[in-house]
């Protein structure tokens, strides 16, 4: 089996001091390749140099919610100033609704001037969205142009994503979350959405699968939550495994 991780930020400073000894073990779990997601500039222009450091991994920019004061304009100079870099996509771009709810305007704005930057660059868009359900539907639905390639990442099923991810064929990126007990109504969602639009991710540091839950997440974590996946869909996980790489490949246009 091998696995790709969709969604990781190794930029993070726990990894600091060890970070060639987590991709060692990265690798050793047949981890392939890692798709390094900015989260704002500078963790971008981070996600940026790991990627032109390391063969296997691959990198994302983009302005978080929680960081909206920041320039989209910037991101877009970010991207002109290393266009031979392995930038995947425009991500994690969204709405969070969990903590900051004051400035949901600023947050919108932010999210669909980053549409337009994707649709401009022709990237796939990485999804953040928590606790803000409705809103990205809605800012999704009106801004979004079909066809585009769009994955909702450490997706949270609802009736509404579902049903948008269903019409308008867009991808999910299941994490650690979906190993939580508190989240076993995932599974009636996860027979709803076709295998064919399925990754997986860990979003390390954060979010590790039980067993490991509260450890610092790495890459080699993948395998749980693939093995949750194989039983929320009834598949044979090496036949699971091998779509979910396949389909990594060709939605981040991976080589
Ligand atoms: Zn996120
Ligand atoms: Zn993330």
């Amino acid at each position: 089996m091998r696995y790709i991780d969709t969604h990781a930020h190794y930029n993070d400073e726990v990894y600091k001091d060890n970070l060639d000894i987590v991709f060692d073990e990265v690798r050793k779990a047949n981890v392939d390749k890692v798709i390094n997601v900015g989260y704002s500039l500078e963790s971008s222009k981070e996600s940026i140099n790991l990627a032109n450091k390391h063969n296997n991994v691959y990198c994302t920019i983009g302005i978080h919610p929680h960081d909206v004061k920041e320039n989209v304009d910037e991101l877009e100079k970010l991207y002109n100033e290393n266009k031979g870099a392995k930038i995947v996509a425009i991500g994690e771009i969204g709405l969070d609704y969990a903590y900051v709810k004051d400035n949901k305007e600023e947050q919108i704005k932010s999210f669909i001037k980053q549409i337009k930057l994707a649709e401009k660059l022709g990237l796939p868009i990485v999804i953040h969205s928590r606790d803000a359900s409705l809103d990205t539907y809605n800012v999704i639905k009106e801004n979004v142009n079909e066809g585009a390639k769009l994955i909702f990442h450490c997706f949270a099923p609802t009736d509404d994503l579902v049903k948008l991810v269903l019409e308008r064929k867009y991808f999910v990126a299941f994490g650690g979350n979906i190993t939580y007990p508190r989240n076993s109504s995932f599974k009636k969602y996860i027979e709803m959405i076709p295998v064919e639009q399925m990754v997986i991710e860990t979003d390390s540091p954060y979010l590790s699968p039980i067993p490991l839950r509260g450890k610092i997440n790495n890459s080699s974590n993948l395998t749980y939550v693939c093995k949750k996946l194989a039983e929320y869909k009834n598949m044979d996980e090496q036949q699971l495994a091998k779509i979910l790489y396949n389909n990594s490949i060709s939605f981040f246009n991976l080589n």
